[in-house]
């Protein structure tokens, strides 16, 4: 075997290294009849993985999961999590594992882990498998949320198993994910020791998440209530971003919000067509809990859950700490309110602020969610209308009356500020994509590639989801909506 093919990765595992009793040390499953199906090459190019070097079954054995690279210290992580409210003690990866971490180009650290390698001592009754179509949509719709400049959680590579894994739906081609994430700390890894009421894990985990995402609070007095402000801060302004290109996360357990900021696990994830701030596609969320518009509500409950796991370290006097760590927690809707805002702005294609604009948009949402516009043409459209052509637009409107009216206090807000027309316009559509993973796209690249053998569906969705926010000639289809019958029958499953 080459040299390239025993170390792809040049590996540095703190994790493993430093925080010993928080994990179990386990190995990948071996698969039976490895194949690549999606290898990531800019981002192996940005690992520094030196995958030209790597034989194709080579690159295949290493991602199924059959080949442990040198250097990798394969780890099933702790955790624990509030899954809708209720709190599970102890969940970890139970399909899942952490091979190690790399600096990058950038001199930035990234685990790169497995998901889909078989069952850990976390697995419960699980499996510990993966199949082919899920762990594709992870491509897919991370991909697409890194190409709108979201964080989150990147696919590496996929390779099917040649195992069948037993769903309800009956026997899939099985499949593993290798994922590539800042770290994959959550809220729920603090509560794993939280509960346990081991405050000194409490301490070195925190103490590690600052060293990995806030080194400037190491030697702060304050650190552990800075670093809930840190996370706070960063989900503030993820929350943003995910509500305004309508991300739908479908599952925010407290296991699924990292430490990072990054958006993690896609499972049954979706975005939103026509505007409905009600919105929630995932099978088991009978309640709406994670619907559309209690995404930032639900963030501030979790970040809530984390600071009472870092209470005892804010402060020795009780009621002090609870004083202090409520002004974070507190802090959080204005945090998210401003983030939004600000995004609401630019795509708007408002370059200053005034009082109102708050009102401005929250009036072209109301009109979207009235005349049921498809939330992503919408913004998109506006575009047009700042370049003078308000038909595109005015075709969908079914009161045209109530869409001139907001349009005309649109139209007299930006004229006021100023600027160009077409300046306007160029700057709106770099914020405003034309193309998401839509669902109905998602689903037909996933059955082409899971049922048919057939990954050319999937490779030129994810092409074009490279490319949002450009009109791409031939590349019209993945901008359109399905037809309503569709997203009103549309279910998204989790953990399959
Ligand atoms: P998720 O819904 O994917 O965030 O997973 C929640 C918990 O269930 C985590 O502890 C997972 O490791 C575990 N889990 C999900 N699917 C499986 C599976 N097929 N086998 C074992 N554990 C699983
Ligand atoms: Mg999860």
């Amino acid at each position: 075997m080459t040299d390239a093919a025993t170390a792809p990765f040049r590996f540095d595992n703190t994790y493993a290294r430093e925080l010993e009793g928080f994990y179990v040390a386990w190995q990948p499953a071996k698969a039976p009849a490895p194949k690549l199906l999606h290898l990531n090459r800019a981002l192996a190019d940005e690992l520094g993985l030196s995958h030209d070097a790597l034989p194709g079954d080579t690159a295949a054995a290493l991602f199924a999961g059959n080949l442990v690279p040198e250097g990798a210290t394969p780890i099933a992580q702790a955790y624990a999590g509030h899954q809708f409210g209720g709190f599970s003690p102890q969940l970890g990866d139970g399909r899942a594992l952490l091979l190690g971490e790399v600096l990058d180009r950038h001199g930035r650290r990234r685990d790169v882990a497995f998901k889909g390698s078989g069952r850990t001592p976390f697995s419960r009754g699980g499996d510990g498998k993966a199949s082919i179509g899920p762990m594709l949509r992870e491509v897919l719709i991370g991909e697409g949320m890194h190409a709108l400049g979201i964080p989150t959680t990147r696919a590496l590579a996929v390779a099917a198993t040649g195992e069948p894994v037993f769903r309800d739906t009956g026997a899939l081609p099985g499949a593993v994910l290798t994922r590539v994430a800042s770290s994959h700390l959550r809220v729920g890894t603090f509560q794993f020791f939280a509960a346990r009421n081991e405050a000194d894990k409490v301490r070195q985990l925190a103490d590690y998440a600052i060293s990995r995402h806030d080194p400037g609070l190491a030697d702060a007095p304050d650190r552990y209530l800075g670093l809930l402000r840190a996370v706070a801060t960063r989900q503030a302004a993820l929350l943003a971003q995910w509500m305004n290109v309508g991300f739908i996360h479908g599952v925010m357990n407290t296991d699924n919000m990292t430490i990072s900021g990054e958006t993690i696990d896609y499972g049954p994830c979706a975005f939103m067509e026509a505007y409905d701030p009600g919105a929630v596609f995932s099978s088991i969320d009978h309640q709406g809990r994670y619907a559309y518009a209690n995404q930032p509500p639900i963030a501030r409950w979790n970040l809530a859950r984390l600071a009472e796991c870092l209470l005892p370290l804010i402060d020795a006097d009780t009621d002090r700490s609870v004083a202090k760590a409520m002004e974070v927690i507190d802090g959080f809707p204005q945090w998210f309110a401003d983030a939004l805002l600000r995004g609401q702005r630019a795509k708007l294609g408002l370059r200053t602020e005034r009082a109102d604009d708050a009102t401005l948009v929250e009036d072209w949402l109301a009109l979207m969610e009235a005349q049921q516009l498809d939330f992503t043409l919408a913004w998109r459209r506006l575009a047009d209308v700042a370049e003078g052509r308000d038909d595109v637009l005015r075709d969908e409107l079914v009161d045209r009356a109530a869409g001139d009216a907001w349009l005309a206090r649109w139209k007299a807000r930006c004229a006021e500020e100023g600027g160009d027309a077409a300046g306007r316009a160029r700057a709106m559509r770099a914020v405003n994509p034309l193309v998401i993973p839509r669902n109905h796209r998602v689903e037909e690249a996933l059955d082409a590639a899971s049922r048919h053998d057939d990954l050319g569906p999937f490779e030129r969705l994810l092409a074009a989801l490279r490319r949002p926010y450009d009109a791409v000639p031939g590349a019209e289809r993945y901008a359109e909506p399905a037809a309503r019958e569709i997203t009103a029958n549309y279910r998204t499953f989790c953990g399959t």
